[in-house]
């Protein structure tokens, strides 16, 4: 259920009815928008009865949404998402596109500090690298854990990039949680319900990747699940399903994009390197990703994909991810988006190897 306050209720009034809501036995989320703020109520079974908040001062309307979502949806915020990092210039969801790039996986601080440095040149405002990988096989390379956790914070002081890494599990979000600026839930873990909670109960923003098999609705089904834990920061992001096709590693499903951006007001961002697996398919999806209107892309790079301990043939080299950047760049202009320019690193940071 949603309650839609008048344009121009107060925020006591705001406050008057979420409190009536909690005393009810639910849930209040308030959605402030640029024209009123709209309370979704979560919690109850069946639906609410309406009358008593009706009548409640400030009360435009009361409406039972009929969808399975409700705080991702449009219906409750009409308004895009714009995930934001308070003293930097990096975001999701805004008129900059999130740009997104690292190794697979952290190997060592000076793999993960080369990488760095060509990711912030290039002008990408997120560093993305693995502390604990999802493997299929038990005996693959399984990350380097907390360590690699903290060569990332270190990279977040040294080069001012953001830093994306997977939690697996309760006891690797813990950890990620302190150390990242964003958790990443995995493909594998899109259903993994008591750790979507968790993630939805902790402050710091969470990219969800899509299952392998997942449809738009348990897509979004998953992301409800943080939201109505408390956590309204979930930037959602497409990485390819399971088709028969086998050109491919998995099939990137670009359709999604509008198709989400319709229903729900969550950025989406688009993972062209798990869609395809292969190095020679990231940079013509990525562009593809960013004119069919994603929010960002994420990609892997690797300086020595050959070498790489993880996904070393779908990582691109940083020259080309420079490239990447100058087409998107070109692309995001004529869609009235943006896609931050090269950036100058600091000279202490070629020092810190
Ligand atoms: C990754 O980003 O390295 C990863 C394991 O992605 P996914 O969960 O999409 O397979
Ligand atoms: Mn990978």
């Amino acid at each position: 259920m949603l309650v839609v306050m008048k344009a121009h209720a107060t925020e006591e009034q705001v406050r008057a009815v979420c409190e009536k809501i909690e005393l009810l036995g639910y849930r209040a989320h308030a959605m402030p928008g640029a024209q009123r703020t709209a309370i979704g109520v979560t919690g109850n079974k069946g639906a609410v009865e309406p009358g008593t908040l009706e009548e409640m001062s400030g009360v435009q309307e009361v409406i039972q949404v009929s969808k399975p979502y409700k705080l991702v949806s449009r219906d409750v915020k009409e308004e895009d998402t714009v995930v934001t990092f308070p003293g930097t210039d990096a975001s999701f969801g805004g008129r900059d596109l999130g740009i997104v790039a690292g190794p697979c996986s952290i190997e060592s601080r000076e793999q993960a500090f080369t990488v760095a440095e060509r990711i912030a040149k290039a002008g990408a405002r997120f560093f993305r690298g693995g502390a604990y990988k999802p493997r299929t096989s038990p005996y693959a390379f399984q990350g380097l854990g907390e360590e690699a956790l903290k060569i990332m914070a270190e990279i977040r002081d040294r080069f001012g990039l953001r830093i994306i890494t997977e939690a697996l599990d309760d006891e690797s979000l813990e950890l990620v949680a302190e150390y990242a600026d964003v958790v990443q839930i995995g493909a594998r873990n899109m259903q993994n319900f008591s750790l979507l909670k968790k993630a939805g109960r902790q402050r710091k923003p969470v990219l969800l990747k899509r299952g392998m098999s997942a449809t738009l609705e348990e897509f979004l089904m998953a992301a409800e699940y943080i939201l109505s834990e408390g956590n309204y920061n979930v930037i959602l992001c497409e990485r390819g399903v399971r088709t028969f096709a086998d050109h491919t590693r998995n099939t990137l499903d670009l359709s999604i994009v509008p198709a989400v951006q319709r229903l729900s007001h969550l950025p989406i961002v688009v993972d062209p390197s798990h869609g395809t697996g292969k190095r020679n398919k990231v940079l013509p999806l990525s562009r593809a990703a960013v004119a069919v209107g994603a929010d960002g892309v994420m990609v892997e790079v690797h300086h020595d994909p050959d070498r790489a301990l993880s996904d070393g043939m779908q990582s691109i080299y940083p020259d080309q991810f420079d490239e990447l950047m100058q087409e998107i760049r070109q692309i995001a202009g004529i869609l009235h988006r943006n896609v931050q320019e090269p950036r100058t690193v600091p000279a202490t940071a070629r020092a810190g190897r």
